[in-house]
């Protein structure tokens, strides 16, 4: 018996084209804690990925860009597993999308970079901060980065964008 039959596995597809941009992925109830800094990677600078390989999170609060200014200026970070943030003079917290899905940046190989490094700017790699910053390669832009070396490791589908279905035993 396949021991999959009785586990819950999801491919995400791009909404617009349908390819397949993961392979099957499984649950897990909570997103992780980020990995200790202390394990972040001397050279690249990253942290290891906040969900291991070949598993997904829903994230239920909101994340990512546009960023508002906090109602009360002491502050929290400005997402979950994020810094400090300030624009303006002002401590902000991010106004992005509820339940994006989190993911390992290495289970979605095919995406790419959007033309001109749109979104993509930060230190030692993208932030993540700045809105979609990868896009199936049929344009669709669907997916936020996180990769500098301030930040988490991580991989946000936008859950309007992609589209998940069940996965397949046996493939
Ligand atoms: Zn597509
Ligand atoms: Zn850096």
């Amino acid at each position: 018996m396949d021991p999959r039959d009785n586990a819950a596995v999801t491919v995400f597809l791009c909404a617009r084209c349908s390819v397949a941009l993961t392979p099957d992925l499984a649950a897990l109830p909570t997103v992780p804690d980020a990995p200790d800094e202390a394990d972040r990677d001397p050279k690249t600078r990253r942290l290891p990925s906040t969900v291991p390989l070949g598993h997904y999170a829903v994230e239920p609060d909101p994340w990512g860009a546009p960023y508002i200014p906090q109602d009360d200026q002491n502050p929290e970070p400005c997402q979950p597993r994020g810094n400090l943030m300030v624009i303006d003079d002002a401590f902000v917290i991010s106004a992005g999308p509820r339940n994006t899905v989190v993911i390992h940046p290495d289970d979605a190989p095919a995406l790419q970079p959007l033309p001109n490094w749109e979104n993509s700017s930060g230190c030692c790699g993208p932030t993540g901060q700045h809105g979609p910053n990868r896009a199936c390669p049929c344009g669709n832009q669907l997916a936020t980065l996180a990769a500098d070396c301030y930040t988490p490791y991580e991989l946000h589908l936008d859950p309007v964008r992609v589209h998940p279905v069940e996965g397949w035993p046996g493939t």
